[in-house]
């Protein structure tokens, strides 16, 4: 039997636990830093291979370090493992059986996939020259929980060579796999930003600074960052997404409440806009004689896979997938915080397929969200060979 088929059997011989830990996950769906039941299974199962496993990094995040068995570099992957606060709209034996929380990302699919490839690395230690380090991270969904392991120390002592991530998909059909060099996804920069006016009655606006005129005024003002002051082959978006003030029809309130979120790719075009929108919050609220408290929140990088690890997987997935089942995914304007590991060193975050149907086809984020199974197997072969390849030839 070749490599590439023993590797495809081991896979195949494991693939209904991969299941099984998807739908376990899947009905026990936890959200942003409260991950601790997933956290609890994920340790358990890296204890129980043997594995140095790193429990509570910012709480909920597990971090587990298998070695070879000759020295070599250290390879990095990384799954995300929250969920979402929505409601889920399946019909399924595995639908969520918590009300209001739902895993509508596929992140539960990312657990389960990792700790397959866990425990078939581990098997595999003999053939290892080097390290794996497996990377459990929760708050993906608000661009938290990487920066969070960062700074609790998740990677003491552990210097990674190489990073390698995936996110399941329902945008690029079962049986595809998709990735791309260099930027692939933006960086996001979300914001809170707080004007203070002066309150008081609704007909004596002339006593008042009204910071629902601010409000107004800068919603649209900001419309220009991308419109007058972005390259127009460059990539940006600015969007409000929460606007809150007021109690009453006849009280003009103290304060108005903005949040949004600026996507960009370039670091240029992202420092320069950071910087802007910031003067323009001070200069409006300034200008109509109010102030603004003004606050970035969940800040991260563009997702940038290095040219050449790129390569490399190309090459290893399409012997999963065939070569024309690679495609060239499309560059988003969404966010993930694999950004924070990707600067840790070069690698490449893929997408694989997960569509088949009317049931894998809804958006991610939608209560209906659901992938074809299949793409867990994959999945886990698809990273298993990336790993394997990268710490074999050095
Ligand atoms: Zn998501
Ligand atoms: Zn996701």
């Amino acid at each position: 039997m070749s490599v590439v088929e023993s590797i495809h059997e081991a896979v195949e011989s494991i693939f209904g636990e991969t299941v099984a830990q998807r739908r376990d996950f899947h009905k026990h769906p936890e959200i942003a830093f409260e991950e601790f039941r997933t956290a609890g299974v994920i340790a358990d199962k890296l204890g129980v291979l043997g594995l140095d496993v790193r429990r509570g990094v910012a709480q909920t995040g597990v971090v587990a370090i298998l070695e070879g068995a000759r020295p070599g570099r250290t390879v990095l992957a990384r799954a995300d493992i929250d969920a979402l606060p929505i409601q889920d709209e399946k019909d399924v034996s595995y639908r969520s059986q918590v009300m209001g929380k739902m895993h509508a990302c596929g992140h539960d699919g990312h657990a389960a996939v990792l700790l397959s490839v866990a425990k078939l690395l581990t098997e595999r230690r003999a053939e290892l020259s080097g390290r794996v380090v497996f990377v459990f991270q929760p708050a993906e969904e608000m661009v938290g929980g990487a920066e969070a392991m960062l700074r609790a120390g998740a990677l003491t002592g552990l210097e990674p060579d190489a990073v390698i991530g995936l996110h399941l998909s329902s945008e690029y059909p079962l049986g595809t796999v998709a990735l791309r060099a260099g930027p692939s996804m933006a960086a996001t920069d979300s914001f809170r930003v707080v004007l203070k006016g002066s309150g008081g009655h609704a007909a004596k606006p002339h006593n008042c600074v009204d910071p629902i005129l601010g409000a107004a005024q800068l919603i649209t003002t900001l419309q220009s960052l991308v419109a007058r002051e972005t390259d127009p082959q460059d990539s940006a978006v600015v969007s409000i997404t929460s606007v809150h003030s007021g109690t009453a029809y006849n009280i003009i309130p103290e304060t108005a409440e903005i949040k949004g979120t600026l996507r960009t790719f370039r670091p240029e075009t992202r420092t320069h806009l950071k910087e802007r929108l910031e003067t323009l919050c001070r200069g409006v609220a300034t200008n109509l004689r109010g102030e603004a408290v003004f606050s970035w929140i969940d800040e991260s990088p563009a997702v940038h896979n290095d040219a050449a690890m790129t390569t490399r997987m190309q090459a290893v997935v399409a012997t999963v997938v065939g070569a024309d089942n690679v495609l060239e995914s499309h560059k988003t304007m969404g966010g993930d915080d694999m950004a924070l590991w990707l600067a840790q060193a070069p690698g490449c975050y893929y997408f694989v397929g997960g569509r088949s149907g009317p049931d894998t086809s809804w958006p991610h984020h939608h209560p209906r969200f659901d992938l074809d199974e299949k793409c867990l197997g994959i999945a886990t072969e698809t990273l298993l060979c990336g790993v394997l390849e990268y710490l074999r030839q050095g």
